[in-house]
């Protein structure tokens, strides 16, 4: 067992390369790495409390309750902090989105200007995940590094926890004590529960990184409509296969205005993705070798076979609330998410519950913010969470970002909607290369329509912005600061007299302007 001693005693001290070693070394050996151990001998407190997970919630929650003066612990099965998102979840995510705006570019662009001609080429995808699995390890033992030497946080990794009861967890053979315990075990993926769900060739978010072992052929099939679906099947696609989805329910329904859902789908469609609504797979068949070679879908039209060898299922993901429901008897509910209160606690006295394991929103603001929030009430802060209005996300082959009303909410609730947008209602059919901005402005010259487009709700009597959409690059930085102004009541006026940086993805500001002198607002 690997044990470090007390911080400024030097033989417990790692470099960041030396923690990427080791951690490469555990993730190929977990068992003969064996613990890895960063408990404070020269602290003898009591632990406040004992996180098991080291995600997102378990980390920020630690370093939180570290930095109010507590002593905390975190278990986690893993060798590293940090959590599925830098391992299998968003980090990947990011790099096969940043591939599919890359490949979009270079297949629209294919033999003209500096554009090597794409034409007929496949580009890999195993080649890309075998790069994310080599560049993983380095942020991974950044965590590591910042989390001992920096955070003081106190760790047993590379070793599962056992729940004995609300203070007492065992790990790694040892006994650990702690007035409460913070649950931040995460989510896993949904899998498919149909005929052939465990034939070969079949992957989620977490195996494709994890044991991709062959280049997918030519024809892939997602199933699913949500984040995850759309996201890797965008990067499929821009790999130059035939993606087919098969979405249950309606395409990105998360998408809350009609007219940016639209501008996201019909780009989604024009790069080649086919999309089947209300389809649903009733087999997946297999060949000789027990690899995926045909999926049977239940369509609108009809019964379906699809020729492929390779099937990613995105249909969510599912708390991981069995160890706590088994050791403690937590109450969960229908999601399987464990019910917390605006304390974050649990239906058992002193245990607490951080993360994806409360189920929706599923997202990393919620998972840090969520486990800082249960820090201040174990130190006695009078605390109160309960995510809501937060802006949100997603990629296609562009960044779609959102916050607040979509349209058709706005006309429902309020009587006098006004709307900014690019480009405007366009009856002529001309192609219009705006908006445009960085990372878009070769579309804008070429290719106008595919500039992306943007939408700004505004109230017309309080002058107030109710609602912001954008497909495009670059704008999602400033949906996240825009969603707290929008929140304390952000107006036109206010919009217009903001300082622009020309040219910016949002041109939010400057159509403001232009609109800002009408008493009566209007529409642009
Ligand atoms: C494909 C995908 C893309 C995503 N992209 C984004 C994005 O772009 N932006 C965003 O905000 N969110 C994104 N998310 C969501 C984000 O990844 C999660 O919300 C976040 O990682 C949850 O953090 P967590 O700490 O709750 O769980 P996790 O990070 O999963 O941490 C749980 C920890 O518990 C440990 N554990 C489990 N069981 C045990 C045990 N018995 N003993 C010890 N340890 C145990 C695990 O090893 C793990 O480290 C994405 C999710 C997916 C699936």
């Amino acid at each position: 067992m690997d044990q470090f001693a007390t911080k400024g005693s030097d033989p417990s001290f790692l470099t960041i390369e030396q923690w990427a070693r080791k951690i490469e070394e555990a993730l190929e050996r977990p068992n003969v790495v064996g613990p890895i151990r960063n408990i404070r001998d020269d602290d003898r407190r009591e632990f406040d409390a004992i996180f098991i997970g080291g995600g997102a919630a378990g980390r920020f929650g630690s370093a939180y309750l570290r930095a109010l003066g507590g002593r905390q612990l975190i278990i986690d099965r893993w060798p590293f902090l940090g959590g599925s998102c830098p391992h299998n979840a968003c980090v990947p995510h990011h790099l096969f989105s940043d591939c599919a705006a890359e490949l979009m570019l270079a297949r629209t662009f294919s033999g003209t200007l500096w554009f090597p001609d794409m034409t007929g080429r496949t580009t890999s995808i195993k080649e890309v995940v075998d790069l994310f699995r080599r560049g993983r390890t380095g942020p991974h033992a950044v965590m590591n590094y910042q989390s001992k030497e920096q955070l003081d946080i106190e760790f047993v990794l590379n070793a599962s926890a056992r729940i004995l009861d609300a203070h007492t967890i065992e790990a790694a053979g040892e006994i650990f004590r702690a007035r409460t315990l913070v649950l931040a075990l995460g989510s896993k993926p949904i899998r498919l529960n149909t005929l052939g769900r465990d034939l070969h060739g079949i992957h989620d978010y977490a195996t494709l990184v994890e044991t991709l072992d062959r280049e997918p052929g030519e024809a892939i099939v997602v199933v699913g409509g949500s984040k995850t679906a759309v996201e890797y099947g965008c990067f499929f696609n821009a790999t130059g296969r035939r993606v087919i989805m098969l979405v249950r329910d309606r395409l990105l329904k998360l998408i809350n205005d009609g007219e940016t859902r639209t501008y996201a789908i019909d780009r989604m469609r024009e790069q080649g993705i086919k999309i089947l609504e209300g389809a649903t797979v009733s087999a997946i068949l297999g060949d000789a070798e027990g690899r995926v070679a045909r999926v049977v879908a239940d369509t609108p039209s009809g019964e379906l076979e699809i020729a492929t060898d390779f099937v990613f299922q995105a249909l969510g993901e599912r708390p991981r609330s069995r160890l706590a429901v088994e050791a403690l008897g937590v109450a969960i509910d229908d999601s399987g998410a464990v019910v917390v209160d605006e304390q974050l606690r649990t239906s058992i006295p002193d245990v607490y519950a951080v993360g994806d394991l409360i189920g929706a929103p599923m997202e990393m603001f919620k998972a840090r913010k969520s486990g800082a929030y249960a820090a201040r009430a174990i130190m006695g802060e009078k605390v109160s969470y309960r995510p809501s209005d937060w802006p949100d996300f997603l990629h296609t082959h562009y960044e779609v970002s959102w916050l607040g009303l979509g349209e058709e909410e706005a006309r429902a609730r309020y009587r006098s909607v006004v709307i900014l947008k690019m480009p405007p209602d366009n009856p002529n059919g001309l192609d219009i290369g705006l908006p445009a901005s960085d990372r878009t402005m070769l579309y804008a010259m070429a290719h106008p329509h595919m500039s992306g487009f943007q939408k700004l709700v505004l109230d017309g009597k309080t002058r107030r912005v109710l609602g912001a959409h954008h497909v495009g690059y670059g704008a999602k930085d400033a949906f996240q600061y825009l969603n707290v102004m929008v929140k304390k009541g952000l107006t036109i006026d206010e919009l217009a007299e903001m300082d622009e940086l020309f040219l910016n993805p949002t041109h939010f500001i400057q159509l403001s302007r232009l609109r800002a002198g009408h008493r009566e607002l209007r529409s642009l």
